[in-house]
């Protein structure tokens, strides 16, 4: 029927500490790229489900000139290319190259990225969930307003659950890792 044609439902997922394991010294190369445990599996299940995976990353390595933008794009082709492999797809992977001090719109808790993704995708940012492992990630959700927010206990996932307890912000849901963000997701939908 007209105007009944609901985009699908996209899920934003930080990168580093979610989905690979993340480092205090960035990852600034291909060989410091590595999936954490059950993640390409988890997006495959989201794409099964008929879910949009949509990456959005601060990586001020760039700015601060430690990772280079060819470095940067083979990591985001391998990555996109093993989640290809293994039945999953990344629909898009937004950057925020800048240092905290040049004080952009995009750095998350910020929501520039997810604005820039509603603008290339037209998605119903409302009707969408935020999975991350930094308070910025659950703060970005909640400035941009994404439907919900899932906190993974991976990362830094258990200093951010501190932080915004101190902070009063609850996270929507909170799960071990992205396997348990997805059941997470793939449970609320059905209920
Ligand atoms: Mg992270
Ligand atoms: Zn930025």
């Amino acid at each position: 029927m007209a105007g009944s044609i609901q985009p699908p439902p996209v899920v934003f997922l930080d990168r580093d500490g979610v989905i690979n394991r993340d480092s205090p010294g960035y990852i600034k190369s291909l060989a410091e790229f590595e999936f954490l445990p059950g993640s390409l599996e988890a997006l495959r299940r989201l794409a099964e489900h008929g879910f949009e995976a949509i990456i959005v990353t601060n990586q001020s390595a760039l700015g601060r000139g430690w990772l280079r933008a060819e470095a940067l794009a083979a990591i985001h082709r391998r990555l996109c290319d093993d989640v290809l492999h293994h039945g999953g797809r990344i629909r898009d992977i937004l950057v925020c190259p800048h240092r905290p001090d040049e004080n952009c719109a995009c750095r998350k808790p910020r929501p520039g990225l997810i604005m820039e993704a509603r603008r290339r995708h037209g998605i119903d940012v409302a009707a969408a969930v935020m999975i991350g492992d930094s308070g910025k990630d659950i703060e970005c959700a909640l400035n941009a307003g994404v439907g919900a927010s899932v906190l993974v206990r991976t990362g830094n996932g258990r200093q951010a659950e501190a932080e915004l307890r101190r902070k009063g912000i609850v996270p929507d849901g909170i799960a071990a890792d992205l396997p348990a963000a997805v059941d997470w997701i793939l449970h609320r939908r059905r209920s």
